[in-house]
């Protein structure tokens, strides 16, 4: 594994976001800035004792514009330089930063290095923007190693003073620093590392493969109280479907009436 007990070597993956826009003082709109001239606002990068690099994806993507093409496009960014680098942080809008962080949490299969999701909530011309330090955390837990071990060897997403497993998260705030939580599993460090809930590779020496094949045909179906038989029974025939995935109520609840499970038994 190329990095081991050397200075860590940590690439940058930008592919859009506010973390990488500035606001135009006239007019207040945001423009996405050249990202090689991250240093510009944050300086601080210069003073890590990692090598730092960076490759930005061109147009940057907004999130909502993040499809399954994007997320196979940043695994392969990660494949390609995987030998080269002990650690890979990913800027990424906020709106959508789960879904690619879960997605990406499955494609790597094999996983034995960090990858951490972060971006921001306000332009990193702010001067309080959030972005300079999930930014700088997100690196330096990129490059933390336990001995010769990487300390968090999965997915994850950084946000303001905590680190998540990627595929837990959601985002709970457009407004709030404190962006995103985990419901069901704890945080994977918060002022200091939960050892116990991080994800170790199952082989080892752990071998990446990636998985970039994805299925395309699968609906979120929420369920919502009057939704009623007609509309359920909508959904479940879009042309082209594949699999739904129910979100229900509380801890999996949904109703026990006849025409629910009628429709669900059809499907
Ligand atoms: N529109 C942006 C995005 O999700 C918002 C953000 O970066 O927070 O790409």
């Amino acid at each position: 594994m190329k990095g081991t007990f050397d200075t860590p070597s940590i690439l940058i993956i930008y592919t859009g976001g506010t973390i990488g826009m500035v606001e135009d003082r006239r007019t207040g709109a945001l423009e996405n800035y050249d990202f090689a001239h991250v240093r510009r606002w944050i300086p601080e990068l210069d003073e890590f004792d990692y090598n730092i690099e960076s490759y930005a994806f061109k147009p940057a993507i907004d999130s909502s514009d993040m499809e399954p093409a994007n997320w196979a496009a940043i695994v392969k960014v990660i494949a390609d330089n995987y030998e080269k680098y002990d650690g890979f942080v990913i800027l990424h809008g906020t709106d959508t930063m789960s879904y690619t962080a879960s997605a990406l949490s499955f494609m790597l299969e094999g996983l034995a290095k960090p990858v951490i999701l972060t971006g921001s909530q306000l332009p990193i011309s702010k001067i309080r923007t959030d972005g300079r330090e999930n930014l700088i955390t997100a690196i330096e837990i990129a490059g933390a190693r336990i001995g010769d071990r990487p300390e968090v060897p999965e997915v994850s997403l950084y946000f303001q003073n905590r680190l998540f497993r990627a595929n837990r998260t959601t985002k709970r705030s457009a407004e709030a620093l404190s962006a995103f939580r985990s419901y069901n599993y704890p945080p994977l460090a918060e002022v200091a590392y939960n050892l116990p809930a991080i994800l170790q590779p199952e082989e080892s020496p752990a071998e990446l493969r990636i998985a970039t094949k994805l299925s395309g045909g699968i609906e979120l179906i929420k369920l919502f109280p009057g939704m009623g038989e007609e509309i359920l029974r909508a959904m479940f025939s879009a042309p082209g479907l594949r699999a739904v995935v129910l979100e229900t109520f509380g801890a999996g609840n949904a109703p026990t009436s006849e025409w629910f499970i009628r429709v669900i038994e059809e499907a």
